[in-house]
């Protein structure tokens, strides 16, 4: 997998409108990049909002490829990581995002398959 050095604010607004709107449930997709770039969420039919993170390991296959990680959405304000997001984060491996209340710009966090929080630079366009 390309190493991920960014990620589209496209991205980001959509991630947190789609945060927004499933407030107060959680909201879960998963993400693809381009040349390093997270720019697009995906999301997948059979999902159950506010279910747990548990049905993310069915989606696995077939594998596509540009499948970068995941990102999910808190619906208090915290956007760390709980201890059964960093398992599922070391399962999947990959760039995983949290978004938390109030779902703008400032709320999202990513982080490693470790659970560590990545800096990742946010650029207009591609
Ligand atoms: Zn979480």
């Amino acid at each position: 997998m390309k190493t991920i050095r960014a990620v589209d604010i496209d991205f980001i607004d959509s991630f947190n409108e789609s945060a927004k709107a499933c407030y107060p449930n959680e909201f879960t997709c998963m993400v693809r990049q381009e040349n390093g770039v997270i720019n697009e969420m995906i999301l997948l039919p059979g999902t159950l909002y506010g279910d747990s993170h548990s049905s993310f390991s069915e989606w696995m296959s077939p594998i596509d490829f540009s499948i970068a990680g995941t990102a999910h959405s808190h619906p208090g304000y915290s956007n760390k990581a709980s201890d059964e997001d960093i398992l599922l984060f070391a399962n999947m491996g990959g760039i995983h995002f949290i978004t938390c209340q109030p779902y703008d710009r400032n709320s999202w966090k990513a982080y490693d398959s470790k659970g560590e929080e990545v800096v990742l630079e946010t650029i207009d366009h591609i």
